[in-house]
């Protein structure tokens, strides 16, 4: 088998893992590029935590990619070129041979977020203690500063925040968005994107980062859950953030982590 490919089932199985409550039933989506310009992205209606390889579908970054230039799109024409951006499982190359699997709906995102620099795995998920903020008054100030030295050594100086738009091509779009205002404003590609309303996004070189990253981000939602039970969370300063985020012996600390 591809060893993108089995990389990505473990990830995927240990992220579907109910010990975790990262996702239940059909929730979440992960993906993993290939070298030649292809990647695996979750077929509709598996389940993370059993998911094998016959849940992954094999699709062309350039193909999905393209779906976001075109201006208005129907549903059931978004359904169409989905279908077509498939490419064939083995060889790589399109077209895909006829098959009833679908690649998951948020197939674009996972094509944006692949196309960054030195992003080769995202895991998207729905953790209920990241929700609780996501879902919540507090989404934007909750998630508008940094807690603790490894939230950063881990996450970034920030995650990228999106407002609650219709999931598909719509919501791809502001996320590109606000995924250009990020490396404008950081001049680094995020390592985390929050929607309001839905979920995590978390984008790595490596499968394991992806994991360290969904679960440093479920830790911070906690503790924010409980900062603000206990008067309001107190955040570092940005001159704090910037530091521990250069510090050489963090990008030790990083190394070890599989960076
Ligand atoms: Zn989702």
């Amino acid at each position: 088998m591809n060893e993108r490919l089995e990389e990505l089932i473990d990830l995927s199985t240990r992220l579907g893992d109910p010990a975790h409550d990262y996702v239940i039933l059909g929730e979440g989506n992960t993906s993993a590029l290939n070298p030649d310009g292809t990647f695996w992205v979750k077929a509709s209606g598996y389940q993370l935590p059993t998911i094998g390889s016959t849940g992954f579908v094999r699709v062309s970054l350039e193909r999905a990619l393209a779906i976001l230039k075109d201006e208005e799109l129907s549903d059931s024409e978004i359904k169409a070129r989905l279908l077509d951006v498939r490419v064939d499982p083995d060889t790589g190359r399109w077209p895909a041979p006829n098959s009833e699997t679908r690649p998951s709906t948020e197939t674009v995102f996972h094509a944006l977020c692949l196309s960054l620099d030195d992003v080769n795995f995202v895991g998207h998920t729905h953790p209920a203690s990241v929700n609780a903020l996501a879902c919540s008054e507090l989404f934007e100030e909750a998630f508008s500063g940094r807690l603790f030295p490894d939230e950063i050594v881990v996450c970034g100086p920030a995650p990228v925040l999106v407002p609650y738009i219709d999931p598909g091509i719509p919501l791809a779009r502001e996320i590109r968005r606000r995924i250009n205002a990020y490396i404008e404003t950081y001049a680094e590609r995020p390592r985390v994107i929050l929607m309001q309303n839905h979920g995590l996004v978390a984008l790595g070189r490596t499968f394991e980062q992806v994991e360290n990253i969904t679960a440093m981000m479920v830790k911070t939602s906690r503790v924010l859950l409980g900062a603000y039970a206990a008067g309001g969370p107190r955040f570092l300063s940005s001159t704090n953030v910037d530091r521990i985020h250069t510090r050489p012996d963090e990008a030790y600390r990083r190394n070890l982590l599989g960076e």
